[in-house]
């Protein structure tokens, strides 16, 4: 099908790769630039200065989170045929986040610096100092573990040590939805803080209206929204955010032997989405909430360190027991053979997609030297996740039975993949461009295409070129990027 004539001047003279530069502590500001100069990420409201800790997804960045959201929903619904999907609401009834514990739990403590005014997360100046806070504690717990370490806590702007104390604060998002008599502060209305909750509440809907059987889960993608303290770390930590989280409902005595499954299938996830598991690491909650059986977070490797990508709990019977409690309405299980009813637990796993994008991006960003002293910039991204599949050039702009022939190529392939067609510039500063928003094919045009109609194929991690006819080049693409 292939041959590997290469065709033109340009092409010949592409040079060829000698190195990998390797990681510097500069790579989170090379991404976070890259993502804006590109159209991957921006800040929102940027012309009025941007709105802390929220951001905008450009056309590329819409394409990859896509994508993302795409692979998950594959490997968790499409491929398991007792997971159901779920799209609830992002408001929902007061009373929700009252049976949660959001309203009275959902909080972070807070201190701030007296010299400077940052405001820092109690849990995180702990963390740094190798202290753990238990999320069960009270202020007055928490301050008094503040106290005992106080000589060994600073200011991460500006070294002070003099602290105010500890406060809770809640991270729910308030609305005034609903609300017409302006007194909004006896239930609010709150725009969900996880998507979880959404699920609970319609257990017995999807019990009573598909044919799941315990073990079953419900898994869904959504908006969440927190009104998180510290607006850092780029798209890690955003106040509007994306989950993607998968409830299983287990009968009580199979929850561990459920949950360990789902740690090893959640971990091999991540290797088959091309992560690299030295990227990756376990870690155990050890401080549990007190209906928790267990919790464990995989970690990745991002430019600033090891952290939460995503968070994989036994719950217990908790949630379907505090909205049975709440609600009044009995949320069990009756096994149909042997007519036994039971409340079931909960095995969760939890993600976000904006996390899994910044650590897909971190893990393909790559610097490399060529052999003729210049550099790249690519983003290696596995094919299925790459915004742009192939790009379309015609050899010159100025030709217009190359363009036409482009166009032609382009109109083929653009049904089947998401596609692009650029006609800017020297062919080489087309491939740079497509490198360093990582397109996995550049697809170019020349003279001798008009006469044997056929392309030159240029990888994009390899930078080999092949010459590949066009009537076969929609089946070699479909090939390449399965
Ligand atoms: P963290 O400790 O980092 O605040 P968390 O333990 O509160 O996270 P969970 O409530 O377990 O997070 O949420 C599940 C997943 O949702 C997390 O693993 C993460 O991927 C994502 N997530 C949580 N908060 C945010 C946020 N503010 N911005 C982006 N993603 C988030």
């Amino acid at each position: 099908m292939t041959s590997n004539k290469i065709s033109t001047k340009e092409e010949k003279s592409q040079p060829r790769k000698i190195a990998s530069l390797t990681r510097d502590d500069s790579r989170m500001d090379k991404i976070i630039s890259l993502c804006k100069r590109r159209g991957f990420v921006f800040p929102s409201s940027e012309i009025y200065g941007g709105f802390a800790a929220v951001y905008d997804y450009g056309s590329y960045g819409v394409e990859l989170v896509n994508n993302i959201k795409a692979a998950w929903w594959k490997a968790m619904v499409q491929e398991n045929e007792n997971i159901v999907g779920l799209d609830s609401s992002i408001f929902m009834h007061p009373k929700v986040w009252q049976a949660s514990g959001h309203v009275s739990g959902f909080s972070d403590p807070l201190i701030e610096c007296k010299k400077c005014h940052a405001r820092l997360r109690v849990d995180h100046v702990l963390e740094e100092i190798g202290v753990f806070a238990d999320e069960k504690m009270s202020e007055e717990e928490i301050n008094k573990l503040l106290k005992e370490n106080k000589d060994k806590i600073e200011c991460a702007k500006c070294k002070s040590k003099n602290f105010t104390e500890a406060k809770k604060f809640n991270l729910l998002v308030q609305s005034n939805l609903g609300n017409f008599t302006g007194d909004w502060t006896k239930e609010p209305t709150y725009l969900r803080g996880e998507t979880c909750q959404g699920i609970y509440v319609n257990f017995k809907n999807v019990l009573d209206s598909s044919r799941v059987k315990v073990p079953f889960g419900i898994a869904q993608i959504g908006k969440a929204f927190r009104n998180e303290i510290t607006a850092r770390q780029f798209i890690f930590r955003k106040r509007e955010f994306e989950q993607m989280e998968m409830q299983m409902f287990v009968r009580p005595e199979e929850g561990m032997e459920v949950y360990e499954d789902w740690r090893k299938r959640r971990w091999q996830y991540y290797l088959d989405l091309g992560i690299s598991e030295k990227n990756l690491k376990w870690h155990q909650h050890e401080n549990l909430v007190f209906y928790a059986k267990a919790a464990w977070d995989i970690e990745y490797n991002f430019p600033f360190g090891f952290k939460e990508l995503e968070g994989i709990h036994a719950r217990g019977d908790y949630d379907l027991t505090q909205h049975s409690k709440f609600s009044g309405q009995k949320l069990e299980y009756q096994d149909s053979k042997t007519n036994e009813k039971y409340v079931p637990h909960i095995v969760e796993t939890s993600v976000g997609a904006d996390r899994t994008f910044l650590a897909v991006l971190t893990e393909s960003y790559t610097e490399e030297k060529l052999e003729d002293g210049s550099e790249r910039v690519v983003l290696k991204f596995p094919k299925k996740l790459a915004p742009i599949k192939a790009a379309i050039f015609p050899l010159l702009k100025n030709k217009p039975e190359l363009v036409q022939k482009a166009r032609e190529v382009y109109d083929v392939l653009k049904g089947e993949f998401m596609c692009e067609f650029d006609d800017n510039g020297n062919i080489g500063k087309r491939y740079r461009r497509q490198d360093e928003i990582g397109t996995p094919y550049c697809i170019t045009i020349d003279f001798d295409s008009l006469e044997n109609a056929d392309v030159t194929v240029r990888d994009r991690d390899t930078m080999k070129q092949e010459r590949i006819k066009i009537a076969e080049l929609k089946d070699y693409l479909k090939e390449k990027l399965s």
